[in-house]
């Protein structure tokens, strides 16, 4: 259980009720704990206004925190984080990043013989829903499994994506079917339709890597974000390459893909980060992540 969710459960409320105010045809109280849910206060058990609060759905019975706590219950996320487990917060994307997904009347003639693959390979899959009557095929990238085993060590894990969540389950079925590495932290379009933001990741910034093909779609939080190539697996309809891996029945590398390369930059920021014994509250991976760039770019 993280520490925002048992600071939030409180049940034996030691405060009394405050009595509601009217606000138009809806009564709230006016207390002021941090903490609601299913718009309760988790204190007072009164009526809150949801206006108030953000709702962060994976956190147990998707507690509430109002939007003046917020800041605290992320500095003490990240310090109890660091202080217990020695884990920072890393966020994944999906697409492109650890899995390529097409649809399957997309796929070009060289690439039919993968339809009677699916079957037998660990590595590619054919995603049926009620919802949508297009299938899909899901490839996964070489070294995912290898990766989310190393970095849960590391990280206590997002999914993001822009995905649906019928699309994110279905993937993370295939990747974590048991829950070990993400329980329920997935981020999809259906909570942040627009640009993605750590508003919505429960952690203090200085305490977040991102892991993302696109950097676009993280309009305020470049620092934090390692900019991963994109996975191609398909046929992409724009692509100017002549073959794709597909096509050529090849695959990125295990050990010296892109997976590889960017764990051990991450194993690079979370050593620097616990490096120092005292003084872990002033420690940023922005700050790493920067120097680690430095470094790179005198060295090459
Ligand atoms: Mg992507
Ligand atoms: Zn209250």
């Amino acid at each position: 259980m993280s520490i925002v969710e048992t600071l939030s459960f409180e049940p034996n409320p030691k405060r009394q009720k405050i009595e509601p105010v009217s606000t138009n045809s809806l009564s709230y109280s006016t207390c002021i704990h941090s903490f609601a849910r299913h718009g309760v206060c988790t204190a007072c058990n009164s009526l809150v206004d949801k206006r108030h609060f953000r709702s962060f759905h994976y956190l147990s019975d998707g507690t509430q925190i109002r939007h003046d706590s917020i800041a605290l219950a992320k500095r003490l996320t990240t310090k109890f984080s660091c202080m217990g487990e020695k884990k920072l917060h890393l966020v994944l994307d999906l697409d492109h990043t650890l899995v390529h997904t097409t649809s399957v009347p997309s796929l070009t003639e060289a690439e039919k013989y993968l339809i009677q693959e699916t079957g037998s390979r660990h590595d590619l899959w054919l995603l049926k829903s009620n919802e949508d009557p297009v299938e899909h095929l899901i490839k996964l990238r070489p070294f995912v499994h290898d990766f989310l085993r190393e970095a849960h060590k590391m990280f206590t894990m997002y999914v993001y994506t822009k995905g649906n969540r019928y699309y994110a389950e279905s993937v993370l079925e295939l990747i974590d079917p048991k829950r070990i590495y993400f329980r329920k932290r997935v981020i999809t379009r259906e909570e942040s339709p627009y640009m993605k933001t750590l508003d919505l990741v429960l952690a203090d910034e200085r305490g977040v890597v991102i892991v993302d093909d696109t950097s676009d779609v993280w309009p305020d939080h470049k620092s934090n974000l390692v900019e991963i190539s994109g996975y191609n697996y398909f046929r992409m309809s724009n692509s100017q390459c002549s073959r794709a891996y597909s096509e050529e029945r090849v695959d990125e590398s295990e050990c010296n893909g892109e997976l590889a390369n960017v764990l051990r930059l991450l194993k690079e920021v979370h050593c620097g980060f616990f490096r120092v014994k005292e003084e872990l509250e002033s420690q940023d991976v922005r700050l790493l992540l920067q120097e680690i760039e430095f470094n790179r770019g005198v060295l090459h």
